[in-house]
């Protein structure tokens, strides 16, 4: 979108607050830093204060409400109420309807933050800007209309955003020993560091990174962003699996959000996680890879094509069989008896063997795909 554009659609109270908030929360810090010395207590009050605020809307208002990834109690979906409207990014209703538009609609004219319009537009450019709200948007957030927390949040919001994003923790500060210090490392500092780290998903994660699943959006994975924002950084795959409660699907895979969510399971706190069969996630993998090697296999000659392809149903196979055997092995384990513990033990074995194949067949895909002479 263009700057005249922005200046015919101005939306004045977001501007303002999108605007002013930055600056207030420079001169408060150079203020603090003028009159006292940086403590730890502080610095805790702020990471304490982000980590709240940031895995409440990525937990909560993200995972929990906008793609009913698992089920939450009353105190878990409270806390995420609370402290969510202390991020001031809208109520949870609002910002889900947007969310789900945006997974519905994406990359189009009827996505509310669409990356075709530009990074900074979908970055805050859209929140700025008078937007045309569409017909059906309420059919969006019609469950939500069953929530009690959800309705009483959106009714309240603002009192609650101050409250808890501003009082709360100007309380604490003064408890600590200094209003100020707590207003600006809870409140005010943490808010404007926690809006720009929300909006890289909207911006940065449909720009720079990867599309290992699915290039038919802009959603990208990038390891930098999931560190700065949580988890959320694994955004193509999550494009593709928006019900699946975890972004980053490996146990390496850097998403705090999905630990999070798992402990507040083994507390009692959650339920019903979904997660995506691996089954679907690697065919998504493998056919994401063929499509894109496309161009390859089709100048290649007849005979090396046969070769290839040849090659890509040994690994259909071989794929198939591993994810059989993993399917096995975690029922198997779920049984904890004696006789499945021996069974455990080959089948660990026929597991690794699988694998290697599985893995083998690939690598000889890609390196005669890579090397085949091409046909001019
Ligand atoms: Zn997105
Ligand atoms: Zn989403």
């Amino acid at each position: 979108m263009k700057f005249k554009d922005y200046v015919k659609n101005l939306d004045p109270v977001p501007f303002v607050f999108l605007t002013i908030t930055p600056l207030a929360a420079a001169a408060l810090l150079s203020l603090y830093l003028y009159l006292y010395d940086l403590s730890w207590p502080f610095v805790l009050l702020f990471v304490a204060f982000y980590s709240a605020t940031a895995m409440s809307i990525t937990a909560g208002y993200h995972r929990l409400w906008s793609h009913k990834a698992y089920e939450a109690g009353p105190l878990l979906r409270l806390f995420y109420a609370l402290f969510g409207a202390a991020a001031f990014q809208n109520s949870i209703y609002k910002w889900s309807v947007d969310h789900r538009l945006h997974h519905r609609h994406v990359d189009t004219d009827l996505d509310p933050y669409s990356i075709n319009k530009g990074l900074f537009y979908a970055h805050m450019g859209w929140m700025i800007s008078k937007q045309e709200i569409p017909d059906n948007a309420k059919a969006y957030g019609r469950d939500f209309e069953k929530d009690k927390i959800v309705m009483w949040q959106d009714k309240h919001y603002v009192a609650i955003a101050i409250a808890m994003g501003f009082c709360l923790p100007t309380l604490i500060g003064f408890v600590m020993g200094n209003a100020l210090g707590g207003l600006v490392f809870g409140g005010l500092l943490r808010m404007v560091a926690l809006h720009h780290g929300t909006f890289l998903i909207n911006s940065a994660c449909h720009f720079w990174g990867a599309q290992p699943y699915t290039n038919k959006n802009t959603a990208r994975d990038n390891i930098v962003l999931a560190f700065l924002t949580f988890g959320e950084g694994y955004h193509n795959f999550h494009h593709l699996f928006a019900t699946d409660y975890r972004n980053g699907i490996r146990w390496y895979h850097w998403d705090p959000t999905k630990w999070l969510i798992k402990m507040s399971n083994w507390l009692g706190l959650s339920q019903n996680l979904k997660r995506t069969p691996e089954i679907k996630i690697q065919t998504a993998r493998w056919t994401r890879e063929q499509s894109r090697f496309q161009q390859s296999l089709e100048k290649l000659n007849h005979s090396w094509q046969l070769r290839v392809r040849e090659l890509q149903t040994k690994v259909d196979t071989a794929q198939a069989r591993f994810l059989e055997l993993k399917q096995e092995y975690k029922k198997l384990k779920a049984q904890k008896t004696e006789a499945s513990r021996r069974k455990l033990i080959e089948l660990r074995m026929e597991l690794k063997i699988a694998k290697q194949e599985w893995k083998s067949y690939l690598y000889q895909w890609r390196l005669v795909l890579s090397q085949a002479p091409q046909m001019a």
